[in-house]
Parts: C-alpha cells; structure tokens; sequence
C-alpha cells in the first residue's frame, strides 16, 4: 500500500500518496513503462495516472473512419509482446493487443484513470516531485509525490486538431468537422466530402469514407510521399506456416523489417531520385500511367524529410482509379457557402469538410511545471538524448520514433530508466540530473531538431517551447534507432553528464 500523509493546508487535497515512480498516461508508452518496471525494477512501487477513461492514448481518442497505424505493428508492437495480426492493424487491434499487455502482467491495478495533472512540482530539499491531479470521476483534488517522474504524455493534445484560419469560413453551410475531434453522429453515406489534407490521416480517411459516400475529394496543397504495398509481411507468413513459434516470428520478424527499413532510409540520403521514382512506380501501378503523378503525388522534397504513410493494399488509390475519390492539388482562396473556393478559381461543393490538418504540440501534458519553486522554462533546457533536461531532476520522458516504429524507442527508455534507478539505488543517491559538462560549454546550442532533416508542421510551429540540443550525440535528439539500440545499452552512467546528489 501507498504511503499516506495528512496534509495540513486548507487548500490542498486532504491526503498525500506516495510512490517511488509516477507514470504519466497510459497510451503504448506508459502501459510500456509500467511493464518495463513491473519486470525489471520488481522492487519499486509506481502508480500511472492517464485522463482518459481507459488505457490506448492515441488508439482510443482517435475515432475517425478507418483508423490505423501507419507503421507496422511488429515494430510498433512491444518487444516482448509478439503480434499476431497483418502488420497494419486498426485502433480496435491496438487496443485489444494493449490490453492483453495490462492483463497478462497484472498492471491494471497500478492505473488510475480520470486523473488529470495539471501541477508538478520538485523539491531540491526533500528531493521529491508533488504532483496535483484531479480525480474527474470523483471530482475530488489529488496529489501525490514520487521519486522519479516517467513522462508518456505524448506530444500533442488529444480531441484537439490543429484548424488553420482560412478566410470566409463562418459563411460554409455545410458541416465542418476536425480529424482530432470526430463526432460520433456524423453521417456522411451518399454525401460529397472533402478532405482537407494529405498526412496519414487523410490517406486513412477517404479510402474508408469513400465506401459510403457520393464522391470524397482530398485537397491538398502539395503532395506527400506514400508507400504502397500488401498489407502482410512475406516472412512472417511463411514462418507461421512452418508451425514456428509466435516468439520466434515476433523477433525474426521485427528484425527484417528494421533491416530493410535501415536499407530503405540509407538510400533516401544516397540514392533519392531512385527512392523516389520506386514510391512513385508503386502508385501508378494503380492509378494507371495517364495519372497525373507529377501533379498529385509527386513532393518537392526528397522522401523521408517528412513521416511518410504506409497505404496497406494500395486503398487510397484504388478509391481514386474507381473514381470514388479524386485529387485536387491547389491552395484555399476562401470557403464559400457551398464549400471551397481555391486559388486557380475552382469551386468544390461538399456537404462535409474534413479538416485533417494535423496536430497542436502539447508540451509535457501541459502540465505547469516548477522547479523549487520557479516555473519551469522547458525551452531554455538542454536535452540529453532526448530523455532527459538539463536542470530538470529525476525525470525522463519518451519521445518516440518519426521514421522507425514509436515503441522501439519506448522499450529503450524502459531499459534505461531501469538501469538508472538501480544505479542511484546501488549508489545510495536520491536525486540525478544531467548537465553539460567542462568539455561541453563551448557547444553550439541549437533547436530541438533539424529542420532539414524533419520537418513536419506541428515540431515547426511549437519548437520555441521545446527544449534545445547540442552537436554531440549525448546532447541530441538524433531520431536514430539504428544508433540508439547500439548506444543506450552502453550509457556510462558514471560519466560526468549525470549529476548525483
Ligand atoms: C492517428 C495516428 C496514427 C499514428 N500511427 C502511428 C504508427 O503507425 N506508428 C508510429 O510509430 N506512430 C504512430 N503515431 C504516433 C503515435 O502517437 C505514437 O506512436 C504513440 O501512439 C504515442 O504513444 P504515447 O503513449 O507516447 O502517447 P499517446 O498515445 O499520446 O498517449 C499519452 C497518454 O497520456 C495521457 N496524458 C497526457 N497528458 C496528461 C496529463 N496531464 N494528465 C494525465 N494524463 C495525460 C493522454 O491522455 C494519453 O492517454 C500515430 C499518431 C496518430 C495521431
């Protein structure tokens, strides 16, 4: 059981629970974390606190038609979890494989769902993190205090879309909704939509609303990059048909893919045009040659500078070869009252309009953060491999993959969590906190990330509250799985970077 103390305040929440560790949210990350603590640091008690009604983050906010990964569930699946299914899976598959998770290792009992934290705040002093959360079931003040804070917030806000401002919109008479905010009562069978947006969630959107409706129009204002192919995965199947066992498929599995996506990566630095006619060839196989690919679907950047979408099975051209979805590549002048009025004067009627324009970056779960006592100013910290911050103790948080898998890098951050609490406990320290070291004044400090490297709208808008990152390894955020899984297990944690006190 928790400790408990009586809090004397008048303000504050009547008692105070106390664990070694607090996990914030219970998406793939968190559910992650709490099996990575419940398997490797068995010893330490920690509590998950999400806002959500239930455990899923991502899978379980998100409710528009056809919702699915965009990556492969081998690699986005847990390491230690095989999956079973094809490597595209909808949100109803991640859910179920997430709560197979939470049963098989009795997890349940360590969440709290319907906390919302909106404080945290450390102690140098009591070298302790109070946190404040409220219990929306019970409409009752929480707070709680913890060793060590597991951040697996995420990084954007839930049931809230990015909208860009175009002008005239109040005058559409039609419905205008949010990918991120989708309305349980939307009926859209024989309607005309359009979908503003050329991301993954578009890619999902209109192949699964074009079933059903008139005619569903993606507009976009410049084209992305798309992979086509079956939604199976040759060696996996081949394995099962062999009766090999499900562990062995998992990792046999996982390990081509990362093989090929490492081979597939190189080549989009070495060999681009090549890359990109390949991706190219993939869609005119189903369009058919007199597409306009240049137009449509053809970047002007080279592939990979942005998250690029998986279309299992090719279904978002084939809606477009049937003509059940079309393209128009264009900018918005203005909505009308009938819909969309672009740039080279075309009007586009539609009784819906779905707005899948992206995300708004939500830093830290939005929670105020302070530091003895100081509001915490997250953007003038400097970050140790993307986990940690300079002046921020006892606090990790998971930052997922763009180009590989999300969880690939959750299990690492598991590992290295574990392997530090053990190490501050072996060494009698109750605090860490990393730092620049002699060697590392003079470096240059620069943004979060490299925009000629990753660019995507939502990092762009939101990167003066990010933290920043040095030029060395141990001070960046390199997005590089193919490094990491090399360079995590061999972190000193001896070395100068990390403060013990
Ligand atoms: C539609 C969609 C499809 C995607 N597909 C893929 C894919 O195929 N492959 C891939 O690698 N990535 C994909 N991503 C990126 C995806 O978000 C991550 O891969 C992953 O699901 C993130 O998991 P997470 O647990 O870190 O964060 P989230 O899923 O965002 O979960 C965070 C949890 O923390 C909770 N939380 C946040 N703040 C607070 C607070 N203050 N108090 C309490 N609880 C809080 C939230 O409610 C949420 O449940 C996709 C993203 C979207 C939106």
């Amino acid at each position: 059981m928790p400790d408990t103390a009586i809090l004397h305040s008048p303000r504050s929440p009547a008692t105070t629970e106390h664990f070694d560790v607090l996990i914030v949210g219970a998406g793939i990350s968190g559910v992650g974390a709490a099996y990575h603590l419940t398997t490797q640091c068995p010893d330490k008690r920690f509590v998950v606190l999400e806002t959500e009604e239930t455990f899923g983050g991502t899978w379980w906010t998100h409710k528009y038609p056809g919702i699915r990964s965009d990556s492969d569930l081998h690699t986005f699946g847990y390491r230690f979890k095989p999956w079973r299914g094809a490597p595209i899976a909808t949100a109803e598959e991640i859910l179920r494989y997430m709560g197979e998770v939470i049963s098989e290792n009795d997890l349940a009992r360590h969440i709290r769902y319907g906390h919302h934290i909106s404080h945290a705040s450390w102690d140098s002093a009591k070298k302790l993190w109070t946190i404040d959360a409220v219990d929306k079931v019970n409409d009752t003040a929480r707070r709680f205090t913890c060793g060590f804070l597991y951040m697996c917030q995420g990084y954007y806000r839930h049931r809230q879309g990015y909208m860009p401002e175009w002008p005239n919109m109040a005058a559409y008479q039609g419905r205008l909704v949010h990918s991120e905010e989708w309305p349980e009562d939307l009926e859209y069978a024989d309607k005309r939509v359009v979908v503003i947006g050329s991301g993954a969630s578009a890619a999902t959107i209109i192949p699964a609303m074009a079933a059903k409706a008139a005619h569903v129009t993606m507009l976009q204002r410049s084209p992305t990059y798309f992979r086509v192919g079956r939604n199976a995965i040759e060696i996996a199947e081949e394995l099962r048909s062999l009766g090999i066992s499900e562990d062995w498929i998992h990792e046999i599995t996982r390990r081509k893919i990362l093989f090929e996506q490492a081979k597939f990566a190189k080549m989009t630095f070495t060999n681009p045009e090549q890359v990109k006619e390949a991706l190219l060839d993939g869609i005119r196989g189903i369009v058919g040659q007199d597409y306009d690919i240049a137009t449509h679907f053809t970047p002007t950047y080279r592939p990979w500078r942005q998250r690029m979408a998986f279309v299992p099975n090719g279904d978002l051209f084939h809606g477009i070869a049937s003509g059940k979805a079309s393209v128009v590549t264009d900018e918005i002048e203005r909505f009308s009252e009938k819909g969309i009025l672009t740039k080279s004067g075309q009007e586009i009627e539609a009784d819906i309009i779905v707005a899948a324009t992206g995300f708004n970056l939500n830093i830290l779960g939005d929670i105020a953060f302070e530091i003895d006592g100081k509001p915490l100013d997250f953007h003038e910290t400097v970050t140790y491999r993307g986990m940690m911050f300079t002046g921020m103790p006892n606090m990790v948080w998971v930052f997922g993959y763009f180009r590989a898998s999300w969880t690939l890098r959750a299990d690492l951050v598991g590992d290295f969590v574990c392997k530090l609490l053990k190490h501050m406990d072996s060494a009698g320290k109750k605090q860490v906190e990393v730092a620049l070291r002699e060697e590392d004044h003079n470096m240059p400090i620069l943004p979060w990330m490299d925009p000629e490297n990753f660019n995507p709208g939502y990092l762009m808008r939101g990167m003066h509250l990010l933290p920043q990152r040095g030029d060395k390894p141990e001070w960046m955020h390199n997005q590089d799985y193919w490094a990491e899984k090399d360079e995590f297990p061999q972190i000193d944690l001896n070395d100068a970077a990390f403060i013990y006190k």
